[in-house]
């Protein structure tokens, strides 16, 4: 799901399907200026600013007393199929129809069979092998259908449920009647706990459906759009029957239904793997040119993404959009719905057919494994196919977002708030970043493995961190705890303090402190990239901090004028400072034929060693970084000992204090 803030409050939902007005009222114009103006073809980062808000804005209403986990009435029993027959006319606030469905029992003794549905829908009947069945209704959204005779396990079965009423709307609007130009449009957006508001459901995310068949009649002005493959239409009277047909596992929340007098025109994208894909386009009449500049733009971007992971996950059908009025898009498995064809929009919610769609969050607390990748691979077209100052605008505008406030979880804390499961600054910006970070600490080729890997093994299924997490280690090599107990789970940012020295041309002394934004993590252990700039080269170098008061040595070779923290906006990072400093020159350590120290970072102690100074030796000081004596002591033999428990961790100088000579002062760092 992307989505515009224009600087109006959004969808109200409770109030909107009583307001024919809705479209000159929701949005500002601004947006419209954005989508009807032709700028959609002409990618500014005004529209990277309008899809990833600044400031969530609360313009959902928050959730109370909707069941927001899974339903374990719902756990004993397996989705096969739906077969869906719904009677539409868009310019009616009603839903009327039958819901089929087939079921696997998971447990013996299966009596009853609970789905999560809206109790302001009527049921009509309920048929059962034939017969027909009363079912009840209690709660907000529970339905209880006693079986005749109960089933064991393993059994598959189905039943028939025919409803209808008006449906609440729920979230960003599961159900909305509208318009647009004066024609009437109905459209669906159950995510994230809408399905139930309008059809027979499990509402959770543990339960895909393993294939469906979708009839919508409406009357005859109108097209409805859904998911898979449109395998028949057929006029009876003056309505009309659309059949659409999907042979893959799709999560509840990713079935809808668009009608509206929608025009349809058709992309081919060849694939990687040889298959000549439709792009099936159902848009407004009044947009079909800016829609075909757009979906022209986003065939290369469907191969690009089809190359860099896997191919395009249900290549046997199609990918498509359907206009709708909301203000963004969401992600409906193989038909995107969308407000208009910018590059971003279409990008972002291209990305989720692998990222949401076919690989499904498994938990709302891990939404960024949907959000965040599908900003990062908007971003990515923006690297692929656009200028250098496009994308450095896009990371740029993205972590100014991420920052904007010091605190915050990319993990959600609170799955009964709309608001912060879809927080643009953390569940977007910031779960993008973390993707982007992940790819400078573990490089572009063991970060895409990961990636495919991640794919390959959680296809058609839910995922959540911990997937990701073991794919991009096994990749890599590289243990990834600590990053994602910072990053994911852990609030804020670091601020780095970059001092450095260059005393001779042939290396650089550089110093990295930070500090957090947030008390929840004391530290990030990040690898941090340093441009040094000289009137000879500019050098780029990545040291892995480690603890603060590290101090680097860097090889060098030439003068060095400045260096540039991070200028390619690796790392999620604010307020970072850079001065040349002569204090970090006065640390260089006397490491040389007489004297060595280690271990360097030092724990609990530290280990001098010498030689040719044994006769001359009387003792040694231990300084803080402040010059402050902080210990003392004598020597003997050749090696020394030293304690360095109870002191603060950070920079310390070590001087052997000699009868003849004066001694530099050796410097080192207590983790
Ligand atoms: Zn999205």
């Amino acid at each position: 799901m992307g989505y515009f803030c224009a600087g109006v409050p959004m969808l109200h939902a409770g109030a909107v399907h009583h307001n024919s007005n809705l479209m000159k009222n929701t949005f500002s114009t601004l947006a419209l200026f954005l989508i009807w103006s032709g700028l959609a073809a002409q990618i500014t980062t005004d529209d990277i600013d309008l899809l990833i808000c600044k400031e969530q804005e609360a313009h959902q209403r928050n959730f109370t007393g909707i069941p927001v986990l899974t339903n374990p009435l719902t756990e004993d029993f397996d989705l096969k199929y739906y077969r869906f027959e719904w009677y539409i006319d868009p310019a009616v606030y009603q839903i009327t129809g039958k819901a089929t469905v087939y079921f696997q029992t998971l447990t013996d003794n299966f009596s009853e069979i609970h789905f999560d549905f809206s109790s302001q829908l009527g049921i009509d009947s309920i048929r059962y092998h034939g017969q027909p069945v009363t079912g009840t209704q209690s709660g907000d959204y529970l339905l209880t259908v006693p079986l005749p005779s109960a089933l064991p396990a393993g059994r598959l079965d189905s039943l028939t449920i025919a409803y209808s009423g008006a449906p609440p709307s729920s979230g960003f609007g599961s159900f909305i009647q509208s318009q647009h130009n004066g024609t009437p449009s109905l459209w669906t957006l159950s995510e994230p706990y809408g399905a139930q508001d309008w059809w027979p459901a499990k509402n959770g995310l543990d339960d895909k459906i393993d294939s469906l068949d979708i009839f919508v009649t409406t009357p005859a002005q109108y097209r409805a759009a859904g998911n898979g493959l449109l395998v028949q239409e057929y006029a009876s009277g003056e309505h009309m029957t659309y059949h659409w047909h999907h042979r893959y596992p799709i999560a509840p929340y990713l079935v809808a239904i668009s009608v509206t007098n929608f025009v349809q025109y058709t992309d081919m994208v060849p694939l990687s793997n040889g298959v000549q894909l439709p792009m099936l386009n159902y848009v407004y009449p009044e947009n079909l040119t800016q829609a075909q500049n757009g979906t022209a733009d986003l065939v290369q971007v469907l191969q690009f993404y089809d190359s860099l992971f896997v191919s395009y996950p249900f290549y046997e059908e199609k990918y498509g959009h359907a206009q709708f009025g909301w203000g963004g898009g969401m992600e409906h498995q193989t038909m995107s719905y969308v407000i208009n064809f910018g590059w971003g929009l279409l990008a972002h919610e291209l990305a989720h057919q692998w990222f949401g769609d076919m690989v499904t969050c498994g938990s709302w607390q891990h939404i960024w494994l949907n959000e965040g990748f599908a900003t990062y691979l908007e971003g990515l077209t923006r690297e692929r196919f656009q200028s250098p100052a496009t994308w450095y605008s896009w990371k740029a505008n993205n972590l100014a977002t991420a920052t904007s406030q010091p605190s915050g979880s990319v993990m959600v804390d609170d799955t009964t708030s709309v608001n912060r499961i879809f927080s643009s600054r953390l569940t977007y910006s910031k779960g993008a970043y973390l993707l982007h970070m992940l790819r400078w600490k573990l490089g572009d080729e063991d970060f895409f493995q990961g990636v495919r890997d991640y794919l390959a093994d959680r296809r058609f299924k839910y995922a959540r961190t911990p997937d990701l997490k073991a794919h991009l280690e096994a990749a890599s090599g590289q243990d990834l705890t600590g990053f994602f107990a910072d990053w994911f789970q852990g609030q804020g940012y670091p601020s780095y303090q970059v001092q450095w020295e260059q005393n001779s041309r042939n290396k650089v002394f550089v110093q990295i402190d930070q500090t957090t934004s947030n008390n929840s993590v004391d530290f990030f252990e990040m690898p941090v990239p340093l441009v040094l700039r000289g009137a000879e080269k500019d050098s780029l170098i990545r040291l892995d901090h480690a603890f603060n008061g590290e101090l680097f040595e860097v090889p060098a070779g030439f003068a060095v004028d400045t260096i540039l923290f991070d200028p390619d906006l690796w790392l999620l990072s604010k307020n970072n400072t850079v001065a040349h400093s002569d204090i970090v020159g006065t640390r260089e350590p006397a490491f040389g034929a007489d004297a060595a120290l280690y271990p360097n970072p030092a724990g609990d102690f530290v280990r001098i060693q010498w030689k040719g100074l044994s006769d001359q030796l009387t003792g040694w000081q231990l300084f803080n970084g402040l010059g402050q004596v902080v210990g003392s002591g004598e020597v003997n033999g050749n090696q020394q000992e030293i304690s360095l428990s109870g002191l603060p961790s950070g920079s310390y100088f070590l001087r052997l204090i000699t009868r003849s000579s004066e001694q530099l002062p050796l410097h080192f760092v207590k983790k």
